[in-house]
């Protein structure tokens, strides 16, 4: 079965900050709160373009409201999250 989009993004980010090319900071990007940090994709385009949040502020993009099968689009600038 294909990887999806999500997934693939995240293997390529995973891959990046293990040989350094992206740095994972201390401080959470929305909130500013030094927590253990997850890795949220802004664009499923640029899998290198990563923010970093802290689980209350990743919990809450997650429970924004996103357009029905925007996943789905063709258009990459719809995968923004
Ligand atoms: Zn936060």
């Amino acid at each position: 079965m294909a990887k999806s989009i999500r997934e693939e993004c995240r293997r390529i980010a995973e891959e990046a900050l293990r040989v350094g090319t992206i740095q994972k900071p201390e401080h959470c990007q929305q909130c500013g709160r030094v927590a253990n940090l997850k890795m949220r994709h802004k664009q499923y385009f640029f899998p290198l373009l990563v923010t970093w949040l802290c689980d209350t502020c990743y919990r809450q993009m997650d429970n924004a409201w996103k357009p029905p099968g925007w996943l789905d689009s063709k258009n990459p600038g719809d995968w923004i999250l």
